[in-house]
C-alpha cells in the first residue's frame, strides 16, 4: 500500500491542542524532528507543546536557541488532555517513558517514525523504515503540507539526519538523504557548527571517562564482537549525563575486523545495550531477545543484570549463534 500523509494531516487540520512526543533518551533525530515540527505547526497557528524527557548534552545548541519552547518531562503538565498527541521518531508507547500517560489521554493519535520495528501503534500512522532519519519524513511532510521551511526549520532537520546518519556514514545514508540535505542547504544553514555541536563538542571530564572505559575494551568471537563497558562507578566518578554516552558505541565497532561492536551502560539498576553492526549482521533479532529493538545496523535493548561481567556473558553468548 502507497504510504499517505493524508490520514495525520486530516488530523492535524482538526486538531486545535496538539503535543509532540518522542523515545525517551532522546538523540539528535528526536529533538531535531520535534524542533522542526514545532516551529512548522506553530506556524500555521497550531497551539503546540513539545515534550521531553530531557536536553540531550549535544542537542543545547538546539535546545537552548531554536527549540527554546520544547518542556522537559519536569516542566511539563503530564496530565493535560490534547486533541492530538504525535509521536515522532518512537517505535512503541512504552518508549515514551512518563510522557506516556499524555498519549494515553489524547483524544486522538499519530505517529511518524522510521523504526523497524514500529507496529502502527497509534490511530493513523506514518512509518518508514527506509527513511535514514524521522527528519527526513517532517521534510517531506512539511512539503505536502506547504509548509515553507526557514532557516531554523532546516537547521533542525539537518541536525536530525546528520545525527541518525553519523554525518552521512552509516548504511542508512540515500541518495534522498543528500538530496534533502542539499535542499536544506539552500536555507542558509551553518553546517561546520551544527556538525561540531553535534559530533564533537565535548565536557573535558567526558573525553577523560572515554579515554578510561576504552581502554578496557575487549574483544571476543575471533575478534567480531567488541564490548565497551560502562559501569555505574565509572559514570559517577565523571557525572556522565545518560546522553553523553551516546556516539562512544562506534568506536567499538572501528576495530578492524570487528562485525557488531556494543557498549553496555547502567540504567536504573539493569544494563541497557547499544548494538551496531558494519553491515554484515541484522541486529533486529538480537535485540527482540534483549527487550529492545531499533534499525538492522543500530539497536538497542536491557539485559535485566546489575552485573557488569553476567551482562556481558549474556552478549557473547547471544552473538556466538550469528557470528
Ligand atoms: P542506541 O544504541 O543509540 O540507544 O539505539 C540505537 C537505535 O535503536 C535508535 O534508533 C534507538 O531509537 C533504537 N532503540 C534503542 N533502544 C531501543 C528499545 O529498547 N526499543 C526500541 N524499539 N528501539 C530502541
Ligand atoms: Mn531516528
Amino acid at each position: 500500500m502507497e504510504k499517505s500523509f493524508a490520514p495525520i494531516i486530516e488530523k492535524i487540520n482538526s486538531a486545535n491542542d496538539i503535543v509532540l512526543l518522542v523515545h525517551e533518551n532522546p538523540d539528535g533525530d528526536a529533538v531535531g524532528s520535534m524542533i522542526a515540527f514545532y516551529r512548522a505547526l506553530t506556524k500555521i497557528g497550531k497551539k503546540v507543546d513539545g515534550v521531553i524527557e530531557k536536553h540531550p548534552a549535544n542537542c543545547v545548541f538546539l535546545t537552548s536557541t531554536i527549540g527554546k519552547e520544547i518542556k522537559t518531562f519536569e516542566e511539563a503538565d503530564l496530565t493535560k488532555q490534547y486533541d492530538l498527541c504525535i509521536v515522532l521518531d518512537c517505535g512503541n508507547s512504552e518508549r515514551l517513558n512518563v510522557a506516556k500517560d499524555l498519549f494515553v489521554n489524547a483524544k486522538d493519535t499519530a505517529c511518524i517514525d522510521h523504526h523497524e520495528t514500529n507496529f502502527s501503534f497509534a490511530n493513523a500512522n506514518y512509518i518508514k523504515p527506509e527513511a535514514a532519519a524521522t527528519g527526513e519524513l517532517i521534510f517531506d511532510l512539511l512539503n505536502e503540507m506547504q509548509i515553507a521551511i526557514d532557516t531554523e526549520i532546516a537547521t533542525a532537520l539537518y541536525s536530525s539526519i546528520i545525527s541518525d546518519t553519523g554525518n552521512f556514514c552509516h548504511q542508512n545514508t540515500t541518495k534522498r538523504t543528500f538530496e534533502i540535505a542539499s535542499s536544506l542547504m539552500e536555507y542558509g544553514i551553518d553546517v561546520p557548527k551544527i556538525s561540531y555541536y553535534m559530533f564533537n563538542e565535548t565536557r573535558l571530564n567526558r573525553l577523560i571517562f572515554m579515554g578510561k572505559i576504552l581502554s578496557k575494551i575487549e574483544v571476543f568471537l575471533d575478534g567480531k564482537l567488541s564490548i565497551i563497558c560502562a559501569t555505574q562507578e565509572d559514570v559517577d566518578e565523571f557525572q556522565i549525563d545518560k546522553s553523553e554516552l551516546d556516539g562512544i558505541v562506534d568506536y567499538a565497532r572501528y576495530i578492524k575486523g570487528v562485525e557488531v561492536g556494543i557498549l553496555l551502560k547502567p540504567r536504573d539498576g539493569v544494563y541497557r545495550l547499544s548494538m551496531r553492526s558494519n553491515g554484515k549482521v541484522d541486529l533486529l533479532e538480537i535485540a527482540a531477545k534483549f527487550n529492545g529493538g531499533g534499525h538492522k545496523y543500530a539497536a538497542g535493548g536491557r539485559v535485566d543484570t546489575d552485573s557488569i561481567e553476567k551482562a556481558k556473558e549474556e552478549v557473547v553468548k547471544a552473538f556466538a549463534e550469528v557470528l
